[in-house]
């Protein structure tokens, strides 16, 4: 079924979205961005004449309720996106079926964080991996799993699975619940057909030279993406945190700067397959350092590879953030995914605003730019970039594992 031809009029749908919005201390929506992304499936529903139960996760509270990740903190902020007087709120997510058959058409009903129960992710809580008994108990919280499902898959008539940033979880929301629809009545999102289509278009038909630009904290959770991306693109950006890894596997002096010790070779292994595709590698030749990790922090400029004691790198420097420019420059196909540095920072942001800069520039004379993942969308947003480049991804992982040829189980629940 597709959303376009689905009649809502009279019946209640089930909407997972990705409300998983950074939140400030004061629980203020700092970027709505993906609730924005939501809008186009959720206002289907309710110009059809249907009824909202929208169900989401928001941080990691790993199967305990707490407060901290309360969807009830932005129940206001979504009352006011949809143009509704009221959202609802079911303040235990697996005991919504008073609430939800008391839904009318045209009613929103938002239900509390799905992880704060473990069955959503489907991961047994308190045991590790080696234990003997992990088997079990991963089979039985799979059991659970389903259980769980079943009952949000209760509260409606069909689901719409529309959550992109977490359709490469197999959790119960996001797949198992469509096992409880038949085909008639469960279909993808807008937001879901649409990243689904510009994941398409970057790799059906690649324009060269393609450049790919990763960023954030580690490699080690990028190094999948990497590997991948080093088969397909021209040249690779490698910066953020990952930059002194990588300086550190050649011996480099990094101070206190961000590393993974434990990921040398794996920083030896990604430069040598690049080489061996014949893929330009582009690290950051020096870095804006800082005598501790705030924004405040006395800065000055250093190599990369050549960092004091008691200093640490928290951007590109400025060597680096031409260079990347350069590289970025005259590129046809663009990727971008992680920052090149602590851009929360305002005092370290610029390797992150040349970037998107240089990614706008290059939009502007043809490429076409597809920016995912949390953080670099919140960079082009506060860069004001947003309607500079192509396409924004509301996915990090999922984009990744997208672009990796990967079949997402959100899509595979649906699609089949
Ligand atoms: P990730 O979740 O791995 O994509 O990483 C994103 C985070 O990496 C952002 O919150 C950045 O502040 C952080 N980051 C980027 N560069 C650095 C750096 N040089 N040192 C510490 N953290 C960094």
């Amino acid at each position: 079924m597709t959303i376009d031809d689905y009649k809502f009029a009279g019946k209640k749908a089930i909407v997972r979205v990705d409300f998983n919005v950074p939140l400030d201390e004061n629980g203020k929506i700092t970027d709505d961005t993906r609730i924005r992304g939501a809008l186009p499936t959720l206002k289907k529903v309710l110009a059809d004449g249907g009824a909202l139960i929208i169900m989401s996760h928001m941080g990691k509270p790993k199967g305990k309720v707490n407060a901290k990740f309360s969807l009830g903190q932005i129940k206001d902020a979504v009352a006011a996106a949809l143009g509704v007087k009221e959202v609802k709120f079911a303040p235990d997510c697996a005991k919504a079926a008073d609430a939800a058959a008391a839904l009318k058409p045209g009613e929103v009903l938002l239900l509390e964080n799905l992880r704060f129960y473990p069955e959503e992710e489907g991961k047994p809580v308190g045991i590790d991996k080696e234990d003997p008994a992990y088997d079990a108990a991963k089979k039985e919280m799979k059991a659970r799993q389903k259980e769980f499902a079943k009952t949000l898959a209760s509260y409606a008539d069909c689901y719409v699975m529309d959550a992109f940033g977490t359709a490469h979880r197999k959790h119960a929301s996001t797949a198992v619940i469509a096992d409880y629809f038949d085909a008639d009545n469960k279909m993808l999102g807008y937001l879901m057909e649409k990243e689904v289509k510009a994941v398409d278009n970057i790799l059906s038909d690649i324009k060269r030279p393609f450049i790919a630009i990763m960023g954030g904290s580690k490699v080690s959770s990028k190094i999948g993406i990497i590997e991948n991306l080093l088969g397909k693109v021209d040249k690779l950006i490698l910066c953020g945190g990952m930059t002194y890894t990588f300086a550190k596997a050649h011996g480099g002096k990094i101070g206190d700067s961000i590393v993974e010790l434990d990921k040398l070779d794996v920083a030896l292994g990604v430069e040598e397959l690049a080489k061996k595709n014949g893929v330009e590698l582009v690290m950051a030749p020096d870095a804006i350092i800082a005598d501790k990790f705030a924004n405040d922090a006395v800065q000055k400029v250093a190599p990369s590879d050549n960092i004091p004691e008691g200093w640490q790198g928290l951007d590109a420097g400025p060597e680096a953030q031409k260079k990347f420019a350069e590289a970025i420059k005259g590129c046809k196909t663009i990727l971008w995914n992680g920052p090149a540095g602590v851009f929360e920072f305002d005092n370290f942001c610029d390797g992150s605003r040349a970037i998107g800069n240089a990614i706008a520039e290059a939009t502007a004379e043809g490429a076409f730019s597809l920016i995912g993942g949390g953080d670099s969308v919140a960079c082009v947003n506060k860069f004001g970039l947003a309607d500079k480049v192509s396409y924004i991804s509301t996915g990090g992982g999922a984009l990744l594992e997208a672009i990796e040829g990967k079949v997402l189980p959100g899509v595979a629940a649906i699609k089949g």
